[in-house]
């Protein structure tokens, strides 16, 4: 039974899905999805839900991949969006324009210390590319750690730092090392951060001159399945690596704009202050933008060398950027997602007492995980059950991620303007999946 709503979506005229599902295998070169068995026709989006054709409403869970930080087509994004497409849809950041501007200096003022200067880019790939040539070009050095469970993109060096990605793609670049994954739950050393540090240490120690060009990692793992860094892991590394001459680069394309509830950015949890921040996602409320901030200092390094994006900086995604600043603002979704995230996250918890197959509940704000195990003793990742929870969930109106190692955790990476009746509708129906297995 579908919770009430009183919203009535646009009648769709469209194709059937069936139509669109066999339109979509002959023409499109997709490597995953679509997500469902049965699969979802999406139509329109309002704020944290989804309508199909039928006008079926869904709670969107999963947040376009933890992208719509405001929620789908929040009335301010659109309107900046639209405002400035009828304006001026692009031209490039070679030549004035104040709405690029405009975002890049109230960007910048939301991070502490030199992080000043702002490179934009069209997605969360290339501002890690650019974050790892930056570091590289500052330091004269090629050598980079990342950490074996984390996700920073697809293009050469970052799919090449995507450790997950090595035994599908068989990328392989110089330079590149990665260290243990500092996990609690699954990590050799449990929930001890400084002896995952000390692998980031043997790395540099054994694989490098000595000298490296920096770490790059997220403050909590996304793709990864939710998983945050075991305890003093972060600072120690920062450390390291900064008396190896590192820079220190955090990826906050999943964890940035207050989606971890406690701060606006995953790093400032661990006491902190970066080199180099890659920002995308949720950054445009769906609008393909991201960015690198950095110091004066190393963003010097670029000046005239001919590194260049045509659409990095497109007016409309910067309008749409500056929108969801102020709407986060205005609207305290990062007091939301702390407020509802914290409920959300003991109600999952609670699930525990009464489901064996739930091994572990993790995260902060509005990114959440909950692992999926056969038996809390072997941990043996429940892959099966997930996709069946997972294809449940969405019949009953739920849209959840799926995401790890094993691909055995639900991820919930809501619009952070989820309520904590969505919260309870959510648990709801995870806890009658689950009774059913
Ligand atoms: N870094 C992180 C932490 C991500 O989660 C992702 C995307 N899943 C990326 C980088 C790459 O971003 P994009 O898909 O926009 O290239």
């Amino acid at each position: 039974e579908m919770p009430f709503f009183d919203y009535t979506p646009a009648p769709y005229k469209g194709p059937p899905a069936s139509d669109i599902l066999k339109r979509r295998k002959e023409y499109l070169s997709t490597s995953l999805g679509p997500l469902y068995t049965n699969p979802l026709n999406l139509v329109e989006g309002k704020m944290q839900y989804l309508f199909d054709e039928k006008g079926r409403r869904y709670l969107d869970a999963f947040g376009g991949i933890a992208t719509v930080s405001c929620g789908h087509c929040h009335p301010d994004v659109v309107e900046a969006a639209v405002n400035q497409t009828k304006l001026l849809q692009h031209t490039t950041v070679l030549y004035l324009n104040h709405a690029i501007v405009d975002f890049a200096e109230t960007l910048a003022s939301k991070f502490p210390g030199e992080l000043k200067v702002v490179f934009f880019t069209n997605s969360g790939t290339e501002a890690n590319e650019l974050a790892l040539l930056m570091a590289r070009l500052y330091t004269g050095c090629n050598d980079i750690i990342s950490i074996r469970n984390g996700y920073h993109g697809n293009a050469a060096a970052t799919m090449a730092a995507t450790a997950q990605f090595f035994h599908k793609f068989n990328v392989v670049q110089v330079g590149i090392h990665h260290a243990l994954n500092p996990d609690p739950y699954r990590g050799v050393f449990g929930s001890d951060g400084l002896k995952y540090a000390k692998d980031v240490q043997n790395i540099i120690d054994y694989g490098t001159c000595g000298q490296v060009a920096g770490f790059i990692g997220e403050a909590i793992q996304g793709v990864g399945g939710i998983i945050e860094m075991a305890p003093g892991y972060l600072p120690a590394v920062y450390s390291i690596i900064k008396k190896a001459g590192g820079l220190y680069i955090a990826d906050e394309v999943q964890s940035g704009f207050g989606r971890t509830g406690s701060h606006f950015w995953g790093f400032e949890a661990h006491g902190v202050v970066p080199d180099i921040v890659t920002l995308a996602k949720g950054i445009g409320n769906g609008a393909p933008i991201g960015a690198v901030v950095t110091t004066p200092e190393i963003a010097e390094v670029l000046t005239r060398r001919y590194y260049f994006s045509t659409f990095g900086g497109n007016p409309v995604c910067t309008a749409s950027g500056l929108a969801v600043l102020r709407v986060i603002e205005k609207e305290k979704l990062q007091q939301n997602a702390f407020l509802v995230g914290s409920y959300l996250k003991d109600r999952l918890a609670s699930l525990m007492e009464k489901h064996e197959i739930i091994g572990d509940v993790r995260g902060r704000g509005m990114m959440l995980g909950v692992e999926l195990v056969k038996d809390r003793e072997s941990k043996t990742p429940a892959i099966h059950e997930l996709q069946q929870i997972f294809e449940e969930m969405k019949d009953m109106g739920v849209l959840v991620g799926t995401g790890g190692f094993h691909e055995n955790v639900l991820r919930i990476t809501p619009p952070l303007c989820f309520t904590r009746e969505d919260a309870d509708f959510l648990v709801d129906v995870m806890d009658y999946t689950m009774s059913k297995m």
